[in-house]
């Protein structure tokens, strides 16, 4: 098994019809870098920034060490791109008490989190675009706005990002061109993605968020996991039309989300269309070994098939185990 891990970490990730497929790793700290480039990703596909606020007892982290943390990850990856989500604080992922200090806001699933917190927080906002935009001078990096909703958030976080590039200009400190892409975890964004999409440079689609608000389902909460599932017919069909938008418009479409690293749903994916996945480390040499074996013309049929189902989930298990039996 160690042999064929060793010999999958440097084969491309290739289908069967010759599609190149792109597998980039999800990080929540630079020194994960390790982890992503020894499970081959070609990139960090999400680098969570909102781990470097979390658990600090005290302030939050100041342009001198967002602005190291980011260039370490882009140095780390070697010329790879490192795409950095500005902070998504809220629902799951909390700030301190002691952090938040005077400025408590409401970081509840629906409240003043993520994208919402940084534009109403413009000195923070503003503090870690800088950083971000001098870590660029050392490496390909890549912007990702959090649950982004209206087109106003792009445009407004746009406008932040241009005078946060001024100020560096002025103060005569190198910084670096970055594109500007947003996270589709929202159902608004997925289901007016085409009026999004002249404002941004990427999408990457946070199917795990996309779940919950689609499904009214609270994704941290026991008593209803049973409901939480990304192969929903309504979470799957807004996947699917986000990807095929992008396509339509030539936006580069990835998916960040937990069933991005989910191999029982890769041949679905790239049956979409898909051909950017990015995922824990620990997932991405399962997921190649099923696009080695993946033939998306087959599996655009296919797939047509599942969106049309009533019970997605079904077609994807018989699926799975027919694909395991033919091996
Ligand atoms: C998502 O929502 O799918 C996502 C990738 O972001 P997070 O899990 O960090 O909310
Ligand atoms: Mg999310």
């Amino acid at each position: 098994i160690r042999e064929r891990q060793e010999q999958l970490r440097h084969t491309a990730a290739t289908t069967q019809d010759g599609k190149s497929i792109e597998l980039l790793a999800n990080i929540e700290f630079p020194a994960d870098c390790q982890a992503a480039m020894a499970a081959g990703a070609v990139g960090v596909g999400l680098f969570r920034s909102e781990f470097l606020f979390m658990g600090r007892h005290g302030a939050l982290p100041d342009e001198q060490e967002q602005y190291q943390a980011y260039r370490e990850a882009v140095e780390a990856m070697h010329g790879l791109p490192v795409t950095i989500r500005t902070v998504d604080i809220g629902a799951d992922k909390l700030l301190d008490a002691a952090t938040q200090g005077r400025s408590v806001h409401d970081q509840s699933a629906l409240g003043l989190r993520a994208i919402r917190w940084s534009l109403s927080s413009l000195d923070m906002f503003r503090t870690q675009l800088r950083a971000l935009l001098r870590a660029a001078a050392h490496g390909p990096l890549n912007i990702l706005l959090p649950m982004i909703s209206h087109a106003a958030q792009v445009q407004q976080a746009r406008v932040q990002l241009e005078l946060a590039r001024q100020e560096l200009q002025k103060e005569g400190l190198p910084f670096g061109l970055v594109q500007l892409g947003a996270m589709v975890e929202v159902p608004a964004a997925a289901l007016m993605i085409e009026l999004l999409l002249d404002d941004l440079d990427f999408v990457s689609i946070g199917s795990n968020d996309l779940t919950q608000y689609t499904l009214a389902v609270d994704r941290a909460n026991e008593a209803v996991a049973h409901l939480f599932d990304a192969t929903h017919p309504a979470v799957l069909r807004l996947i699917a039309h986000v990807i095929a938008q992008c396509q339509q418009r030539g936006k580069h479409v990835s998916v960040c989300g937990e069933i991005a690293g989910d191999p029982q749903v890769t041949d679905l994916l790239l049956g979409l269309g898909l051909e950017s996945f990015s995922m824990h480390p620990v997932q991405l040499l399962a997921v190649k070994e099923r696009i080695l074996h993946a033939n998306t013309q087959t599996l655009s049929h296919w797939s047509r098939s599942v969106l049309a189902s009533a019970d997605p989930q079904a077609l994807i298990s018989q699926h799975a185990l027919e694909v395991q039996q033919a091996a």
